[in-house]
């Protein structure tokens, strides 16, 4: 399904690519008082890179960048996506004659907002976070699970990696806000729309891109899995406002669907972009304002 409609009501709508569903769509644009923003490739670029690696013994940094490389090239996560690369670029060329080659993954599982988990040179790899860990019987120690804590305050999204059912080690990524993002937001405050940040990765990144984009400390939803971002929608809805939410994700789609205002980023995902009532072009946040402002003056002018 693609959306119905292009937002043509300046001649503007149509130049900067903003599709709506049907005409229901600008009036919530006009109700429309909160709205829910996903972290990952809506707020931040979403192209995330491998900082660093820390292992436990008895295995090496290189084991657990390249087993968990192996099972996250199965996945389409922008965090997979980084961890694969990483451990792509340190197979050593020279020393295989297949350099660059991750070995291959069997049975891989993965679980959206959780991690994934294979076999890999016949050892079963997971990697994820920490429930996900648990899920697979595995269980970090308290040392291990400080080693986590001090990744994430340090302002990364960090991983767990277990090999053959033990904690094998913690991979940290580093994602970069985009440069129109803390503009955006401030011309969605003048609109009158209340932002709050919605992120499944943990409080202490959540925290430090909200600071940065000027998100208040207490509009700040981390930690969420994909169903409780609609729980997250509803509640809104159910203590009166009228919610507008910003995606991009596959993890992202059940909300926009059950927000007033579902938007998607059109650098996102297929699913994302059916699920939502209003996509804008591109993957600039200042994308969404445009689009409420234009949507809210086209239907001032149909009045
Ligand atoms: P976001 O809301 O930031 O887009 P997700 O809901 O997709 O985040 O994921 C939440 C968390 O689940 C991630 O921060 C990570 O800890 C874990 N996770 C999800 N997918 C993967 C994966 N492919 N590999 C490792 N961890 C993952
Ligand atoms: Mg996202």
């Amino acid at each position: 399904a693609t959306p119905v409609g292009l937002l043509t009501g300046t001649g503007r709508g149509a130049q900067l690519g903003i599709l709506i569903r049907g005409p229901q769509v600008l009036e919530d644009t006009r109700t429309a008082d909160t709205i829910l923003l996903d972290k990952t490739g809506t707020v931040t670029s979403g192209h995330l890179a491998v900082d660093s690696t820390v292992a436990f013994e008895p295995f090496s940094e290189a084991d657990v960048l390249r087993l968990a490389g192996a099972v996250e090239a199965a996945s389409e996560h922008p965090i997979a996506h980084a961890i694969a690369a990483a451990a792509r670029a340190a197979v050593p060329a020279a020393a295989v004659s297949d350099g660059g080659q991750l070995p291959a993954v069997v049975g891989f599982r993965s679980a959206p907002g959780g991690g994934v988990a294979g076999t890999v040179e016949g050892r079963p790899v997971v990697a994820g976070r920490t429930g996900w860990l648990q899920e697979n019987g595995v269980s970090p120690d308290p040392a291990m699970l400080g080693a986590l804590g001090a990744a994430e305050d340090s302002g990364a999204t960090a991983i767990w990696v277990a090999v053959d059912g033990e904690p094998a080690g913690i991979i940290s990524l580093r994602d970069t806000i985009k440069p129109g993002s803390a503009a955006a937001i401030s011309r969605l405050r003048r609109l009158g729309l209340r932002p709050i940040l919605l992120t499944g990765d943990n409080g202490a990144v959540a925290a430090h891109v909200a600071a940065a984009v000027g998100i208040a400390a207490e509009d700040v939803f981390a930690g969420v899995l994909p169903e409780g971002k609609v729980d997250a929608v509803r509640r809104l809805q159910a203590g009166g406002a009228t919610v507008a939410m910003a995606g991009d994700g596959v993890n992202d789609a059940p909300a926009l669907a059950q927000a007033d205002l579902g938007i998607a980023m059109g650098s996102g995902t297929d699913v994302a972009i059916e699920a939502a009532d209003l996509t804008v072009m591109g993957n600039d946040l200042g994308q969404v304002a445009t689009a409420i402002e234009l949507s809210r003056r086209t239907l001032a002018t149909i009045k």
